[in-house]
């Protein structure tokens, strides 16, 4: 189906400029490019786009020639990452319905079970629409004309609330087990259904997710839990009995209502985070995911001890063995895994009864003081017993706050004058381009002028020596 411009609500000024010149300077190097995927669902649903994907038949190669700052991300399937400052524009090759074959004209599979496909370029949507992977997702925007094209019943599902897999779904999911996790995901953040068909061969084939490389689980956690649909996200993975995929070391606590209520709770704070604009961490996410089990351990291993409070080595270790074991589902990049294991340490280091002043300086001028507090509020939920340290800390946590707050506004202060200068001095560049410009226009009028006179003077000159004769 295409829809001329009249005939649906989207228009240009839904896009970024970087995203509508990015199909521009394709389209005039005369390539096609078409604007698919989240942006166009979300768009049609009422809902802001995250980022802003593009397909075109331009190869990645010859997108990253065209545009200078760009990159080629990934080796398998190549997408290209053209920047426009903070902006990042998402630049895919058409693919096309050619299955990848080996020479003896099998379907190429990677050893796992997974399909090799998405390898071979295509030459038009017709064809690319096919590899997408839900319907909803495949519907393509021209920036040049405003049409819209659906070609797998897209707009009827958007409108019935229907996630639909493209194809034969035991086939797509065989290819790319990850298509079942963003089932989920767009579950959970549209509200929508599966179809049957979609929903039915996820039992079978779930655990062919295990065979996903690490850190792409790492990406997909971070958007099923990051979003603003954390909560609805959790949800759908327990319902579908996916978690425990997600979660290796966490096997026993996942259908353990602690654990459950727990992480909801903080979910729902950090959705909460995500609708008034602020950042959540994934770091502040694991931390969340691996606190019961982190606990449960420290428990065990210090029963005699019977307190809150535990020896910083033994926090650095259990955080250590507990992130080992979730690694071997996501994998959890060096910097996060710090992150996670020293708020651990600080979190349990606010319940040790201070000695000094110092000491407590130390505690809430650490850069991870106001991550410890916020992880305190949310376990004081559960543990009542902790409610004075929310109060105690309180103070320290405002003043902390207001502290981030005003060297923030500092740093944006500071790049808004930096911006400024960087204009002022290009204005005063074109200001004194200009003037050169009228001088040399002015001292070329004068040069004119001045033959003009030599012309004039010459010609009076001869005609006197005529008029005296003096010439020969
Ligand atoms: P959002 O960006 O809001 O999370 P999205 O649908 O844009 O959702 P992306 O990961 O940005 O998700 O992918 C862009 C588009 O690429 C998708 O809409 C879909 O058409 C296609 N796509 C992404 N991943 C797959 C996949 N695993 N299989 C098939 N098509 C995919
Ligand atoms: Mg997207």
């Amino acid at each position: 189906m295409v829809l001329t411009s009249d005939q649906h609500p989207i228009t240009n000024s839904n896009f970024s400029k970087a995203a509508l010149k990015t199909c521009d300077v394709l389209q005039k190097h005369g390539f096609s490019a078409y604007l698919v995927g989240g942006c166009i669902r979300d768009l049609l649903l009422g809902i802001k786009p995250k980022d802003f994907d593009i397909a075109t038949n331009a190869t990645p190669e010859k997108v990253h020639n065209i545009f200078s700052s760009s990159r080629i991300i990934g080796r398998r399937f190549k997408i290209v990452h053209v920047l426009y400052g903070n902006e990042i524009i998402e630049v895919t090759t058409f693919r096309s319905n050619e299955q990848t074959k080996s020479r003896r004209g099998t379907t190429v599979s990677d050893g796992h079970g997974m399909l090799v496909r998405d390898n071979s370029y295509g030459q038009d949507i017709d064809e690319d629409c096919n590899r997408r992977d839900f319907t909803i997702n495949a519907i393509y925007y021209d920036p040049k004309d405003g049409t819209l094209t659906d070609f797998h019943g897209g707009l009827y599902d958007l409108k019935h609330g229907i996630i639909d897999i493209i194809g034969d779904p035991e086939v797509r999911y065989a290819e790319d087990p990850v298509r079942i996790i963003r089932a989920i995901r767009f579950k959970a953040k549209l509200g929508f259904k599966l179809s049957k068909r979609t929903e039915d061969p996820i039992a079978k084939q779930k655990s062919l997710l295990i065979n996903i490389s690490n850190a792409r689980m790492f990406e997909e956690v971070n958007k099923l839990f990051l979003s603003g649909h954390g909560q609805a996200s959790l949800n759908e993975l327990i319902d579908y009995d996916l978690l425990r995929l997600l979660m290796p070391g966490q096997r026993s606590v996942v259908t353990d209502s602690e654990f459950h209520d727990f992480v909801s709770y903080a979910l729902e704070s950090s959705d909460a985070r995500t609708a008034r604009g602020q950042m959540n961490k994934p770091y502040f996410l694991y931390a969340v995911l691996l606190f019961t089990k982190v606990r449960s351990i420290l428990e065990q291993q210090s029963a005699s001890l019977g307190s809150i409070t535990y020896p910083e080595e033994l926090v650095v270790q259990t955080a250590q063995q507990v992130l080992n074991t979730q690694n071997a589902a996501t994998d959890i990049p060096s910097a996060i895994y710090y992150d996670i294991s020293s708020l651990y340490v600080l979190y349990f280091s606010l319940f040790s009864p201070f000695i000094t002043q110092e000491e407590l300086e130390k505690i809430t001028s650490n850069s991870r003081f106001r991550a410890s507090y916020d992880l305190l509020k949310l376990r004081a939920h559960f543990e009542p017993s902790l409610e004075p340290y929310v109060e105690f800390y309180k103070p320290y946590y405002d003043e902390s706050a207001l502290k981030a707050e005003t060297l923030r506004q500092k740093k944006i202060a500071k790049r808004n004058e930096k911006r400024q200068q960087k204009r002022d001095a290009m204005n005063a560049f074109k200001k004194d381009a200009q003037s050169k410009n009228e001088k040399k226009a002015k001292s070329e009028s004068f040069s004119k002028d001045s033959a003009q006179d030599r012309q004039e003077r010459l010609a009076k000159a001869r005609a006197w020596r005529i008029a005296m004769n003096l010439d020969p």
